[in-house]
């Protein structure tokens, strides 16, 4: 394993063992369920917004490694941001798992920490497992109130 891969996996591993935001989120006005029946990942994201802005966002729920350790870093990333500029890093995000595999994923643009899940896209199973939070937290902005399921 390169240098690199292990400090991703420390990262992975370190954010699934104290995931950040974990909890609820007393002021939320948004929220939405997730599930990855094909894991057995369940979460609920909720969000505070204000003005176009994520103010707040936690989560909770169960599920594996990486689904937990990409709903925390999710949470820090999106933090302060304008909804345009959480939906970019989604739409980034998506596209180092699912894109083209050629291109390396240190080629990202302003994915910050979340390249941390790039070996991911080695395992189509996982990729469900890192975007699950994604697809909630989309849910949860566009205020449907349905629960997100990967399958
Ligand atoms: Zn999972």
């Amino acid at each position: 394993m390169s240098d690199l891969l292990a400090l991703y996996q420390e990262v992975i591993l370190d954010h699934n063992k104290r995931p950040r935001n974990f909890g609820e989120l007393a002021t939320a006005d948004h929220r939405a369920e997730g599930n990855n029946p094909l894991c057995g990942d369940q979460l609920t994201v909720e969000l505070t917004l204000d003005a176009g802005r994520i103010v707040d966002v936690k989560f909770r729920g169960q599920g594996c490694a990486i689904s937990t350790a990409s709903a925390s870093l999710m949470t820090e990333a999106i933090k302060g941001k304008k909804l345009d500029e959480a939906d970019a890093l989604f739409e980034g995000f998506h596209e180092m798992l699912t894109g083209d595999p050629s291109v390396p994923a240190e080629a990202a643009p302003g994915l910050g920490k979340l390249v941390v899940f790039a070996g991911v896209r080695e395992f189509p199973i996982r990729v469900k497992c890192a975007t699950l939070p994604w697809h909630t937290l989309r849910a949860a902005l566009r205020g449907s109130g349905d629960a997100v399921t990967t399958e």
